[in-house]
């Protein structure tokens, strides 16, 4: 892995459903950067963002070794999920609305998931819990984070990277809202470096 692409892979979005829309990178690029390529490249990444715990993605793992066929179907669903999530929360930063078709995609899983949730006592509090725990799980638990983060206040802290190129999305949490790249040390630094270029250059002439 070069370190360019080990600095893309970082979590900067401040919530798993918008560090999950950054798993595709360079998104103004004409080839962006795929990084998760199959069932196994979306649980690791679950497990390393925390979407998932260490049990869950052991349990995940071995399911999709033994259907690997119903593993890749939810792959390719989990893409479907990510631009559906990447273009809703673009047009919360955009402040435009959602697409009808991005919404239904997210409500379909949405609704997956709640048909799987059981309110159940224990320690005497009342939780959700998922019944079970097929493929799927991983992107009730996806979905379920893009939720939380859509009925939130926080909704109106959704950002776009400055740098077109990069076009990241990220949680700004800063006190007077001034974050403008996803990251200082990567897009932040190549934008001042191209401005301080074109600068140096213009006065050169
Ligand atoms: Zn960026």
């Amino acid at each position: 892995m070069s370190s360019e692409q080990a600095q893309e892979t970082k979590l900067v979005g401040g919530a798993p459903c918008l560090d999950f829309t950054n798993t595709l990178s360079w998104r103004g690029r004409d080839a962006p950067e795929e990084a998760l390529h199959d069932y196994r490249d979306l649980i690791e990444w679950s497990r390393r963002s925390g979407v998932l715990d260490e049990a869950e993605t052991e349990r995940l793992r071995n399911q999709a070794a033994l259907s690997p066929r119903h593993a890749d179907a939810v792959y390719i669903r989990s893409i479907e999920l990510r631009e559906a999530l990447y273009r809703i929360f673009n047009t919360a930063y955009e402040d435009a609305e959602p697409a009808e078709a991005d919404l239904k995609t997210l409500n379909q899983i949405l609704s997956e998931a709640l048909s799987h949730k059981t309110l159940s006592k224990t320690g005497g509090a009342y939780t959700m819990q998922y019944d079970s725990e097929p493929p799927e799980y991983v992107l009730w638990k996806l979905a379920d984070s893009a939720y939380e983060l859509l009925t939130s206040m926080d909704l109106q802290r959704v950002k776009r990277c400055a740098s077109d190129e990069c076009s990241w999305l990220f949680l700004d949490l800063s006190r007077n809202r001034s974050r403008r790249w996803c990251s200082m040390e990567s897009c932040g630094n190549r934008m001042k470096a191209k401005r301080h270029y074109h600068r140096t250059r213009d006065e050169s002439k």
